[in-house]
């Protein structure tokens, strides 16, 4: 296809394949509409039911789980890394294999993130800022980490980055990310932006926001290309991703630059402070095409989850649930907790009194605290059931809430006790 000739803006015959439905509206307490919706997501390998959690499975593994015990904790798709996969064992090596799903052995449907988050955050070594934390923002643009090396240098046809496993030097671009995310072959991938951090100035962020609007024209004619080359293979949806940082106008101007172009859907990314987060989400939410499904990269917190799905996000990803279980931190409806404390020596109660995983039907917390003083690998599989199961669980709430009309009795009844009176909110060791 000649590039010059290309309009992003006209869909391609197979995007048909893919699809979403608008379900249920969300409601106020006065009954306004508002931006939040269920919805079903038609792919290849099923169906998701939206709002949905999606489990994350980075390195083609939701990390202790087998793909039944994902699928048996109620996650409805997972979510892979371009990044990881491309380094170890090569995306080739899926391709072989028959793509993602074959690869892992998971039969639902799957996501793949655009590696360009990896590449840029493990570049500049400022990991923690995606983590929502409040930054200085008078820092200069090229910034570096404290004692890290930078790893990733963008310019306007790419970036360079150095591996995290051996330090060998590597290229992505728009059309490299495009191939090795064919290559992996799943269900709905993500165009590859460049990720900002709230240190970078005003300038820095309207120069990288145009830099992301012709690296998705890129993404979109080359994804085109691929789908006409690789017509034997299972259509694979490409969502836009939305940068812009925490100004509205730059936010604004996003969404209608790839809200116009022929995208399956879209990915909410980059710099979120908490405290803005459902704001951003809005303004997006306004600006997005009412039909095509929006995702949020990186949020499991339940005060976020529930802003997110007010403001009008479908989907959701994270790596706490796991992350947190190999630390041996827990959630209840009564917020975090830590199986370390000594407390729970002879503590025969289930990690939850009335949850239906298969930890809590099985399990009690002293033998769960026994597994972790052990060092017993058992215990990263166990709370990791439990922790997934919790985080999809609120989530299908949410979307059965907004069904039956009592999504704020049900986010109010949450916040109280999540977060009321919980003397370790944050599973720290006790
Ligand atoms: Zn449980």
């Amino acid at each position: 296809m000649s590039e010059k000739n290309f309009n992003p803006s006209t869909p391609h015959s197979r995007q048909a394949e893919f699809g979403f439905e608008v379900g249920t509206r969300l409601t106020s307490p006065e009954g306004e509409p508002m931006l939040g919706r269920t919805g079903v997501i038609n792919t290849p390998h099923g169906q998701i039911k939206t709002p949905a959690f999606i489990a994350v499975g980075t390195k083609a593994t939701v990390k202790a789980l087998t793909p039944v015990q994902v699928e048996e904790l109620g996650a409805q798709a997972v979510l892979a890394n371009a990044y990881h996969l491309y380094l170890q064992p090569g995306s080739d090596i899926l391709d072989e294999a028959g793509g993602l799903g074959k690869f892992m052995s998971w039969e639902g449907p799957t996501f793949t993130d655009s590696g360009g988050f990896q590449v840029m955050s493990l570049g500049s070594g400022f990991k923690k800022v995606i983590d929502m934390k409040s930054v200085d923002q008078s820092g200069p643009d090229d910034a570096v980490a404290p004692g890290k090396e930078r790893l990733a240098n963008v310019d306007d046809d790419g970036v360079w980055f150095k591996s995290h496993l051996d330090g060998s030097k590597h290229r992505f671009s728009p059309e490299i990310s495009m191939n090795v995310q064919h290559q992996i072959g799943a269900d709905i991938m993500f165009a590859f932006d460049e990720l900002t951090t709230l240190q970078n100035s005003r300038g820095y962020q309207v120069e990288s926001l145009e830099r992301t609007r012709l690296w998705a024209q890129r993404c979109i004619a080359e994804h085109f290309s691929l789908t006409d080359s690789r017509a034997g293979k299972k259509y694979q949806a490409l969502f836009g991703v939305i940068q812009g940082a925490q100004y509205e106008d730059l936010r604004r101007k996003a969404c209608q630059d790839l809200g116009a172009m022929a995208f399956d859907g879209f990915g909410i990314g980059g710099a979120l402070e908490k405290e803005n987060l459902g704001t951003i989400v809005g303004w997006c939410s306004e600006e997005l095409p009412e039909n095509k499904p929006r995702h949020l990269l990186g949020i499991s917190e339940p005060d976020d989850i529930f802003t997110a799905i007010e403001n009008g996000a479908d989907t959701f990803d994270c790596v706490s649930p796991t992350r947190v279980a190999r630390n041996s931190a827990f959630y209840t409806p009564h917020g975090r907790f830590n199986l370390s404390g000594a407390r729970y020596k002879r503590d025969f109660s289930p990690l939850v009194e009335d949850c239906s995983c298969y930890t809590c039907q099985n399990f009690t917390r002293a033998y769960i605290h026994h597994l972790h003083k052990s060092k017993e690998l058992l215990s990263h599989t166990l709370i990791s059931i439990h922790n997934e199961h919790f985080t999809v669980s609120l989530v299908d709430s949410a979307r059965n809430a907004i069904e039956d009309g009592s999504f704020f009795e049900l986010k109010a009844k949450v916040m109280s006790e999540y977060y009321a009176g919980n003397p370790d909110p944050q599973g720290l060791p006790a």
